[in-house]
């Protein structure tokens, strides 16, 4: 995709810390870490969201996603490392690989709800007609 950001980095046509590639994926620096080491992780094909990724590809980028947690666990010395998909951004599908330190003062990514009365029951009940 010419206008998409993560092709024209695959495609090195701008820069990126790239440090890890193989023939489907590239796992690069993001430019904005949540904790420095922060990665994201994306295949070399363009999809532009998780549900568009082919079920076979997508499972080999959680395997690459899971040895790579360990490495970065390994090189920044973090206590864990999480990932998560968001793509609120850009939408070419990519996995975020983050460090994370037990003082890093980011225990939520975002505030909280609580469930009044039997609420969580009937929004499971709805969500399991679609399941
Ligand atoms: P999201 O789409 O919400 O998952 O976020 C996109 C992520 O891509 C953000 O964390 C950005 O900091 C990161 N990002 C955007 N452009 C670049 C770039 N050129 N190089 C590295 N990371 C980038
Ligand atoms: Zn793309």
């Amino acid at each position: 995709m010419d206008n998409c950001i993560f092709c024209r980095i695959i495609n090195k046509e701008i820069p990126a810390e790239i440090v890890f590639e193989d023939s489907e994926s590239v796992a690069f620096m993001d430019i904005n870490p949540v904790n420095y080491g922060h990665l994201l992780l994306i295949p070399k094909k363009h999809f532009p969201y998780i549900a568009d990724v082919p079920d076979d590809l997508l499972g080999r980028m959680f395997v690459k996603t899971k040895m790579l947690m360990g490495k970065l666990k390994d090189a920044t010395n973090a206590d864990y490392v999480i990932n998560s998909v968001v793509g609120l951004d850009v939408p070419h599908f990519h996995i975020h690989i983050i460090p994370r330190y037990h003082n890093d003062g980011l225990a939520r990514f975002w505030p909280v709800r609580k469930y009044s009365d039997d609420e969580m029951k009937k929004v499971a009940e709805k969500i399991r007609k679609f399941i």
